[in-house]
């Protein structure tokens, strides 16, 4: 038996209602807030991903899947990746297809994707090596801090549309890319004296990017990691003022929030804003839903124009997964059939293909079986099949064109024409 490659599933038929719910609520926000969709290749060159994530991240450094093409006869193969993350490639697209070129001055270019990325990482509840994210990206030359607090008022909406609450906002500003420099000095001074106290991991962090050491969740190096000092101390000028003005704006659209200056984010791109928003029900370790920030020059170290920029990744695994409970039942019943037909002899299953077509073709969701049984057996498909109603057609209502339409909750049933069902349905 062949089963799915390790930290990869399938997502079954009963639990697509749930995704399709997180999409549409998220297609919803983007078209209200102004932002276009779009889709880049799942492959890309490993080069996009070494340059615009960075050599020294996790991701590039142990989780990619890369593979060499088969070489042509004259090159030699080159090197691909699975996308890890949607950011680069999006920044890759609006460079090479000069997005910006028709924008007038101060407009902004606002796109969302959809779709899976591929890291591997030890699989566990929440975290899986092919999973899915929903992201948006705002690229123009403004760097407003209200860029920041609408996309994050944005994800309030959505959050709450899905009834999802409970949920934390973290922020923290990791300054612009020189004070980080000068910050990870400081940090790697801090450390040194300790570093005999920290895990194998932290020490190759430490070589690697000092910063990530804040991820390290082993608890002896949690007591040490919580003394260290933290980069919002260490800020320059302008970012300091635009952290400011980020709460700000916050505070003005009521958005609570809570700040972690230890947050760091898994991706090298990220200037300034940082933020998360943890998920609290059932989510376990892995409850970090939602992660962005701000990535001005990204643009740059990928060859196109300078550019400021700013997004989120929310993934969308673990996103199904905090819908409260009360939701996922109601979401789950709306995807059933409206009608299920049970027919009665070879005359009645002939009249039924007909009405069956009539009703799809009036937007009534309709189930018919093939196979001709006993109404008791017939109606207990339809109650499997947890259709709202059973539409009961023999003999004698292909006679007279009035059909039993039993409501399966109440066991309520009438004699009424197709017409009648039809409005009756819609
Ligand atoms: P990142 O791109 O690392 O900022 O991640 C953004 C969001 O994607 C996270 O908050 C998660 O919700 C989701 N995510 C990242 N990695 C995984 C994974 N391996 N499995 C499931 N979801 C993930």
């Amino acid at each position: 038996m062949i089963q799915t490659v390790r930290g990869t599933r399938d997502i079954l038929p009963g639990d697509m209602p749930l995704w399709h719910r997180v999409e549409d609520v998220a297609r919803e926000a983007f078209r209200r807030y102004g932002f276009h969709e779009i889709r880049t290749p799942i492959f890309e060159k490993t080069e996009l991903f070494a340059r615009g994530v960075g050599e020294a991240t996790d991701i590039v450094h142990k989780e990619m899947y890369t593979f060499v093409d088969r070489a042509r006869a004259d090159s030699e193969g080159e090197s691909l990746t699975l996308r890890p993350e949607n950011t680069a490639s999006v920044v890759r697209a609006y460079i090479q297809h000069k997005i910006f070129a028709d924008k007038s001055p101060g407009e902004l270019t606002k796109l969302y994707y959809i779709g899976p990325m591929f890291r591997r990482e030890r699989p566990q509840a929440g975290r899986y090596r092919q999973f899915y994210q929903i992201g948006v990206e705002v690229m123009g030359s403004s760097d407003d801090p209200a860029i920041e607090a609408e996309v994050i008022e944005m994800l309030d909406w959505f959050l709450k549309e899905l009834k999802i609450t409970n949920t934390t906002l973290l922020i923290n500003s990791v300054g612009e890319p020189a004070s980080r420099a000068a910050y990870l000095e400081t940090l790697r001074e801090a450390i040194r004296p300790k570093l005999d106290q920290l895990c194998a991991d932290c020490h190759h962090r430490f070589e690697t990017n000092a910063l990530r050491v804040f991820d390290c969740k082993v608890e002896s190096c949690q007591a040490i990691v919580k003394d260290l000092p933290v980069i919002t101390d260490s800020l320059d000028e302008a970012s300091r003022a635009h952290f400011e003005q980020f709460k700000a704006h916050l505070d003005a659209r009521g958005i609570a929030y809570t700040i972690n200056p230890r947050m760091v984010r898994g991706l090298d791109y990220y200037t300034r804003t940082a933020f998360e928003i943890i998920g609290h029900d059932g989510l376990g370790a892995q409850n970090t839903v939602v992660g962005g920030g701000r990535y001005d020059g990204l643009s740059e170290t990928l060859g196109g124009p300078p550019t400021k920029g700013f997004g989120f990744a929310f993934g969308l695994d673990r996103m199904v997964m905090s819908l409260p409970d009360g939701e996922v039942e109601g979401l789950r019943a709306a995807d059933a059939p409206d009608v299920f037909i049970v027919f009665l002899g070879e005359a009645a299953r002939q009249h039924s293909f007909n009405l069956a077509r009539d009703l799809r073709q009036a937007g009534v969701a309709v189930a018919i079986e093939f196979e001709d049984r006993k109404m008791k057996k017939a109606m207990a498909a339809a109650a499997k099949a947890k259709a709202r109603y059973a539409l009961i057609i023999g003999d004698n209502e292909v006679a007279t064109g009035k059909y039993g339409l039993k409501n399966l909750q109440t066991g309520e049933q009438e004699s009424l024409s197709l017409e009648e069902i039809i409005s009756k349905l819609n």
